[in-house]
């Protein structure tokens, strides 16, 4: 992509209304732009993070045996008078009325929605587990929208759902999911601690917040000190055998969020017990037959037993990840993308636009890195250089290549890992390689 026609709207200032540096950040750097409180369009840049996010999720998903759909984001109320939680759920729930005058609602989560489908479409014991999910907006009235797409009004949410014949079941999804979930979040350059939340009317102990630790963020925990030396990646773990020692070595390190924490039972000396803030990027939990049981979804089993179906729910917060990455990834100059979530691999800065030197061998290496593969953004703009590097770092694409006069005579680069900053003065041919080598 050649900067000099893509739509990237940084701005120099400030905004007046970001709190807190990710707000800040995403909006100098052009990736969205307010519509209302709490909602948000996203722009070229900003999209193309998104859907970096989105495809991590969906690889891990799918290596974890989970199923991609796509549900509607329109819903009917009738369904939620089925399980009861259309007069329960408060004011953040959106209710709109149809021409016809029927009662619908833009869904907050889909629990009764994949309950209806896996109940109307999945008959025999046979076709269990199930675990479906999809990625999809959800629209939350919520009271304080804030800090930009980190608390949202409307946002994107991963909702998976686990469907299986009995508890034992259930907990082996459940585990599953716990173990992509580690995954999941390493893979965007996040270090999330799964930590005790609360698991609602259900109760029992399969309910996980994952949090990425932040002084902005609006959850505060108690967790042991030994959970952040712990390497989240999971690498080499075989999602098919048995989960249950990982997930253990996870939890059984005392870690929780705040409704969950209690001082007088807390079985951890002060000097073990880190107390700080963080941002929940998901949420796990086991709810029994909390919706299978109203919704009728249930199997018959060899014997002729009718058996009520056991479900999961699983949410990542697909739009707040974007703002999270930046709150744990950024300096002064602005972002540092990890780089399986960046927008573009490099950033290619022409220093002299129009230098017949330097643009040919800046469209050199553009040609050469497309044909690689690498995404590219390649700054051709008529502008002086210490722009284009201030716009480089502040949407902090994982490396940097500038090419100036001297150099395109001479045929070299100036190549800068933006994390980091160590910058080398290399052949052209080399820059390149290294980038190669780096991305494989
Ligand atoms: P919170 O405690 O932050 O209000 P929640 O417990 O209501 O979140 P869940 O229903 O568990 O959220 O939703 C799954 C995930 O969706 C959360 O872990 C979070 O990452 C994300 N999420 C929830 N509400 C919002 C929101 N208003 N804006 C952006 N992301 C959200
Ligand atoms: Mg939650």
């Amino acid at each position: 992509m050649r900067l000099s026609r893509y739509f990237l709207p940084t701005l120099r200032e400030t905004p007046a209304e970001a709190r807190i540096v990710s707000h800040r950040l995403m909006l100098r750097s052009g990736m969205i732009r307010r519509a209302s409180a709490g909602i948000y369009s996203w722009l070229p840049l900003g999209f193309r993070v998104l859907k970096k996010i989105e495809t991590v999720i969906h690889e891990e998903m799918t290596a974890a045996g989970a199923q991609a759909v796509l549900m509607p984001t329109l819903q009917l109320a009738d369904l939620w008078r089925e399980s009861g939680r259309y007069d329960v759920y408060g004011p953040e729930m959106l209710r709109i009325a149809d021409r016809h005058d029927r009662d619908m609602l833009y869904g907050p989560t889909n629990e009764e929605q994949i309950t209806q489908i896996v109940r109307d479409d999945i008959r025999s014991f046979r076709d269990l587990p199930r675990n479906l999910y999809h990625i999809q907006w959800k629209f939350r009235d919520e009271i304080r929208p804030r800090f930009g797409v980190m608390r949202g009004r409307e946002f994107l949410m991963k909702d998976g759902y686990s469907f299986d014949l009995d508890f034992e079941g259930a907990k082996r999804s459940y585990n599953i999911m716990f173990v992509a979930y580690l995954r999941t979040y390493a893979r965007m350059g996040l270090k999330a601690i799964p930590m005790r939340a609360e698991s609602g009317p259900i109760g029992g102990d399969l309910s996980h917040e994952f949090i990425v630790l932040a002084d902005t963020g609006e959850s505060a925990i108690h967790a042991d000190k030994r959970l952040f030396a712990m390497d989240p990646r999971a690498d080499g773990v075989d999602l098919e055998g048995d989960l249950e020692p990982v997930v253990k070595r996870w939890t059984s390190l005392y870690a929780a969020t705040d409704d969950k924490h209690d001082p007088a039972t807390c079985p951890l000396p002060a000097g073990d017990l880190v107390e700080a803030r963080g941002i929940e990027v998901g949420h796990i939990f086991y709810f029994g037959t909390k919706y299978s049981e109203p919704l009728g979804c249930a199997v018959t089993m060899p014997d002729g037993e009718r058996r009520v179906l056991h479900g999961g729910s699983y949410g990542i917060g697909v739009s707040r990840l974007a703002a999270a990455i930046i709150e744990a990834s950024h300096d002064d100059a602005g972002v540092v993308w990890p780089d399986a979530v960046a927008p573009f691999d490099v950033g290619l800065v022409n220093l002299k636009s129009g230098d017949a030197d330097c643009d040919a061998a800046a469209d050199d290496l553009y040609g050469k890195l497309r044909g690689a593969g690498v995404e590219v953004l390649l700054d051709d703009r008529e502008e002086r250089a210490g722009v284009k590097f201030a716009d480089m770092d502040l949407i902090g694409l994982p490396w940097q290549l500038a090419v100036g006069p001297r150099g395109a005579r001479a045929g070299t680069v100036e190549l800068k890992r933006r994390a980091g900053g160590e910058k080398h003065e290399l052949a052209a041919d080399a820059a390149l390689q290294r980038i190669l080598d780096k991305s494989a």
